[in-house]
């Protein structure tokens, strides 16, 4: 039987190993690299009790076959009440970790895999997978990469003597107990990452000013109790333009806090990975360009408990939202006649003086993907990896590998909107499927 080695622990890898074993893969032959709790990742690998599911339990799904699993566990073992609301039941990130052990562990009884609390610095192929880990190089058959949400990045250098005033890392929020309740704090960035913040700053009783700065100068709305309606007839765009105007023409012309408008936007989501795919590079990197702010505002909605902390922090005059971008962060100098220890450079020019910042600026770029690019074992296009129909990674000569794979987060400039559980889960099925039809063990 073939070896296979799963890069990354998160999510991703956790529905992976889940749909290889039910597809008939032999557990023992499966190796997962990565550090900390199996599953867990990035995305819920968190403490901290104020960080939500940013959509509702029924959403989380790693088996279509099984779409209440999540919402019959957590109703079986959750005490939170605060999870509960109109728009559906928004448990903690934590808790969907919790969900996740418990899932693995269960699987691990009767199909044990390797785990190995490593990471991964280099991977190159000759025919088999060559994986450099902590404890040196490694070689398998089959390769699946799941590598997931890499820390945000700033677009300029850090002054390290900063960094006790600096939050790099919020996903895991564990900075919370480290701040001064008095300190005035920017957020630079205005997405979901900022929303878990204030939600955790109001949650705190923070005393000091809050103060987020986003380029367009908004926040995500809350997330309703939309409903699944009947699906679109799609064409088949090939401009940015042309898929634009689709979108744009089938947008209920309502307000966002409407919910057919969130109906419909949901129901567009259906069908613009596909019409994605079909698009030119240069078209698709044109609709990032104009839209893709767009997207990502009415796309990564927030739980209503986060929207509830983001309106009292603003009714105790406490937050204040900047349109704008950070263009430098230094030192203050004592001429500046501020105590304070960070100088926040806008675009616009403007500076701003704070006591602690948190980067909220969104995944930044994956260094593994970056290295196999480098190594020529991966055809980079706008610092991702390219994968094909079936999440084979193509190589440095445009051509499909038969024996390698991704998900998830580093294959969207491909794939689309392929960032969400459910999501993820279907992409998992079918790398597993198509891996062991190819073995024949199917
Ligand atoms: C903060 C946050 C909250 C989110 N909330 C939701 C939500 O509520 N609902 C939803 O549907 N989606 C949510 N998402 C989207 C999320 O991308 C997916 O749901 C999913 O969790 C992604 O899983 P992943 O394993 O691909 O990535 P990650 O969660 O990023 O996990 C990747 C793991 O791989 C490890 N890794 C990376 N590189 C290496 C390497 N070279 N060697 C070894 N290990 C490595 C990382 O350390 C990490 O543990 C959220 C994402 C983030 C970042």
């Amino acid at each position: 039987m073939p070896s296979l080695a799963i890069i990354g622990n998160g999510y991703s890898a956790a529905v992976c190993v889940y749909h290889l074993i039910k597809s008939g893969f032999p557990s023992q032959e499966i190796t997962v690299f990565g550090k900390g709790a199996f599953g867990h990742g990035q995305a819920y690998g968190t403490l901290n009790p104020d960080f939500r599911l940013n959509v509702r339990a029924e959403i989380m799904r790693i088996d279509p076959d099984h779409p209440d699993d999540f919402p019959e566990w957590a109703k079986a073992n959750l005490d939170d009440p605060d999870a509960h609301n109109d728009a559906g039941s928004f448990y903690r990130r934590s808790d969907f970790a919790r969900y996740m052990t418990a899932k693995m562990t269960a699987l691990a009884e009767t199909h044990p895999i390797h785990h190995r609390d490593e990471t991964v610095s280099s991977i190159a192929f000759d025919g088999q997978w060559m994986v450099t880990s902590d404890d040196g190089e490694a070689r398998f058959d089959l390769l699946i990469l799941a590598t997931g949400n890499p820390p945000p990045a700033l677009r300029f250098e850090l002054d390290p003597h900063l960094s006790p005033f600096l939050t790099t890392n919020p996903w895991q929020g564990d900075w919370t107990g480290k701040l001064d309740p008095a300190a005035d704090i920017a957020i630079i960035g205005g997405g979901l990452t900022a929303m878990d913040a204030i939600a955790s700053l109001e949650a705190m009783k923070h005393q000091g000013s809050v103060t987020i700065i986003s380029p367009k100068g908004l926040l995500p709305p809350p997330q309703l109790d939309w409903v699944e309606t009947p699906d679109l007839d799609w064409p088949e765009p090939q401009s940015a333009l042309a898929l634009y105007r689709f979108m744009a023409n089938a947008m209920a012309k309502g307000d966002w806090l409407d919910r057919p408008t969130q109906d419909c936007f949901e129901n567009l989501r259906k069908g613009v990975s596909p019409a994605w795919r079909g698009l030119p590079k240069d078209e698709k990197l044109k609709l990032l360009r104009h839209f893709g702010w767009l997207w990502q505002l009415l796309r990564y909605r927030a739980s209503p408990q986060t929207v509830m902390s983001q309106k009292r922090l603003s009714t105790a005059d406490q937050l204040t939202l900047i349109k704008g971008r950070v263009v430098s962060i230094t030192p203050s100098s004592s001429d500046r006649g501020t105590a304070k220890p960070l100088h926040l450079t806008l675009s616009s020019g403007d500076t701003l003086a704070a006591d602690h910042a948190i980067i909220a600026t969104g995944a930044g770029q994956d260094p593994l993907i970056k290295a196999m690019g480098d190594n020529k074992t991966l055809r980079l296009e706008a610092q991702q990896l390219m994968v094909d129909e079936s999440l084979r990674m193509i190589d440095n000569n445009g051509q499909a590998y038969a024996t390698g794979f991704a998900l998830g987060p580093p294959t969207v400039f491909s794939r689309g909107d392929v960032v969400g559980a459910t999501t993820i889960a279907g992409e998992a099925k079918l790398i597993a499927e198509t891996i062991t039809h190819q073995i024949g063990v199917r």
